[in-house]
Order: structure tokens, then sequence, then C-alpha cells
């Protein structure tokens, strides 16, 4: 059974209290699972997208590194570009955007180039895929910190340490297929033909007639339209999400990126949002802060989160999303039972 880490912290104002809880978790970790830090140690971390006001700051991660730094151990922030357009696109406009906001201490790599284009295939042989598309400077590395923002997400119900790994490490090419089936619909009542998401759309997959419509072959599910439409007329299709089986797809992809890799999962369940830090706008948070947990098995990680949430509010959240622990769990990327281990 896993071990999970956990120090409650009511607030993420409370910037010294979170910088110190994930230090000390990460050294707790390291020290009871017996893990040897190698030379080289990224940090894998979202820069959150611009606009977006709820992505964890870099402040929070200070601690992590000058613990790093103290064992004379190279670190980098490392990340993959995204699907949809926004600043987050291409390399150098995803370098720009971590600078301004403030990703400065540790050099940056965009893992999968320019363009996403960088990849490497990791083989897996599992029931959606039989080998994946993981970002060329990630499947390199051989140990890794995992630091992942516990919140929301449009598609996979909640994000966490699993889905850090399924989309943060997959290149572009590897995110669109663990998105293949998630085709939007245009609320055709609703679309006042301003033309805006067809302008946006990657895929040049709108077609502007009467009304939008989306043509299904050329559509790669990257969900872009459903962000940009000003009159919130294209939804996205969770429907064909789950009977497509976009939880078993996205829990491979986590097995892959974690495969034969050594990985201290650090998880942030603040600032709870329902949809993610790709939002390029501002949220309101819908769920108190929880504090910071840790583990090497993010399977375990994401239940305890869940579980954590849940007894604070008293009352079940994210019921959404919950087909991918049990199904990571069943190809064997962790388990769902844990033992917690309270460190405050
Ligand atoms: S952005 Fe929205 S309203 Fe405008 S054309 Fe597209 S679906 Fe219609
Ligand atoms: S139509 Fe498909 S490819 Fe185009 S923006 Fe929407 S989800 Fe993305």
């Amino acid at each position: 059974m896993a071990n999970v880490y956990f120090i409650p912290i009511d607030t993420i104002n409370d910037t010294a209290a979170v910088r110190q809880a994930a230090v000390d978790i990460l050294d707790r970790m390291i020290a009871a699972e017996n893990i040897a830090l190698k030379k080289f140690v990224p940090l894998k971390v979202h820069f959150g997208e611009k606009g977006n006001t709820t992505f964890i700051r870099p402040e929070n991660y200070d601690g992590i590194i000058d613990y790093l730094q103290e064992r004379r151990i190279d670190s980098a922030f490392i990340e993959t570009n995204v699907l949809y357009l926004g600043e987050r696109t291409t390399r150098t406009e995803h370098e720009r955007l971590a600078k301004d906001h403030g990703f400065t201490r540790l050099p940056v790599i965009i893992a999968d180039g320019e363009h996403g284009e960088e990849f490497e295939w990791v083989e897996i042989d599992q029931k959606y895929f039989k080998r994946c598309k993981i970002a060329k400077e990630l499947a390199r590395q051989k140990q890794l910190i995992v630091l992942s923002h516990f919140k929301g997400h449009m598609l996979a119900g909640f994000g966490g340490a699993v889905k850090q790994l399924a989309m943060g490490f997959a290149a572009r090419g590897g995110k669109l297929d663990q998105h293949c089936n998630a085709i939007p619909n245009v609320k055709q009542w609703k679309c006042k033909t301003c033309g805006f998401c067809a302008k946006k759309c990657p895929a040049d997959a709108i077609v502007m007639a009467k009304k939008a419509r989306i043509n299904r072959e050329k559509c790669i599910g990257c969900a872009s339209c459903t962000a940009v439409c000003p009159y919130h007329a294209i939804a996205n299709n969770f429907l064909a999400s789950i009977s497509g089986s976009f939880f078993g797809r996205l829990a491979e992809y986590a097995y892959a990126a974690a495969k034969d890799k050594s990985v201290m999962y650090i998880t942030f369940a603040f600032n709870i949002t329902r949809d993610c830090d790709c939002a390029g706008h501002s949220m309101r948070p819908f769920l108190p802060d929880v504090g910071v947990l840790g583990s090497t098995d993010p399977v375990a990680l994401d239940q305890a989160c869940l579980d954590q949430i849940e007894k604070k509010v008293n009352r079940r959240v994210f019921k959404r999303g919950r087909y991918t622990l049990e199904y990571a769990e069943k190809i064997g990327l962790g388990s769902r039972n844990y033992h917690l281990i309270p460190l405050k």
C-alpha cells in the first residue's frame, strides 16, 4: 500500500507555510522511500495560461528549489506545449509566459520542441494504446519531481498527479490521441455566426454556413472553440468523451509517462476551481483550500486529495473522472488504497 504524506494548510495565502510543507513532504518521502537523488532532477510544473490567476505560483516551489540546490542537484522547470491556441502553443511563447509568471529561478525546458513535434515512443501495449508519444525531453528523464495543482477540469472531471502525467507529459500528438473522441457540439440556437471559433480553430475544422458547423473528420477535439465562443454556444461533448473512453486513454498515457522513472509527486490542493489552469481567465475557487500532499504513487495521491476535500466539505465532489483512477489502478499505475501519514 502506498504512503501519502499530508500537511493540512487552510489557505494558499500563507506562502511560507506552503513552501515549507512542500519541502517537509519531499524530505520525508525521500527518506522513507529510500530515494537516491540523481544529479539532475527537473520539476514538472504548469506555468498557468495568460490571464489565469489561480495556478500555483512559483514562490511556492522555492523551498524545493533550495532543498535541491543545497544538495548540489541541478534542476529545471519542465513543461510541454498545449494543444489549443493560446500563450503556450509554441516554445517561444511558452518560455515568455513562464518568465512573465515568475518562473525565473531555474532554466525552462519545453520538452516537446517549438510546436510540440518532438517526442519519443514509449511502448505500453495496453487496451487503447500500444505505444504513446511522450515529449522527448520528458521521455529522457530518469527522475523527476511532479508538482501538480489539484482542481477541476472540463473534460477529465478533475486534474491532479495522474492528469499532470497524462496530458502534461504528452507531446502535442499524444494530447490529440487522448482527446480524439471529444468533439464538441455547436448549440445552433445560441450561435450568432460571429466566426470567432472558426478563426481560432487550430484544425480548420469549423465551417461557417448559416451557423457554425464542426467538421467531425477534421476536429482534433482540442476544445479550444468551447473556450473562445463569446456566446457559450459550443459545449464539450462529455458523453462522447466517456463513451470514447477518454478516461482510460488518460490513464494509459499517464502510465506511459511514468514508465521506468523514479517520480516524486507533490500536489497542492489549493485554489480548487471548476476548470483547470489552462483557462485564460480568472476563476473563483469553489472548494476550500486543503493543503499539500505527496507520494510516489500518483493514483494514491489523487485519491487522497479527493478524500481530504470530501472530508473537509462533508459531501462527494468531482463525481466525474474517478474512472481514470480506477482504470489507472487496473493497469498498474498505482493503488487507490493508501496509508495517510499526516506530518503536522
Ligand atoms: S464563436 Fe460561437 S457564436 Fe461565434 S460562430 Fe462560433 S459558435 Fe457561433
Ligand atoms: S472544432 Fe475541434 S479542433 Fe476546432 S477548436 Fe473546436 S475542438 Fe478544436
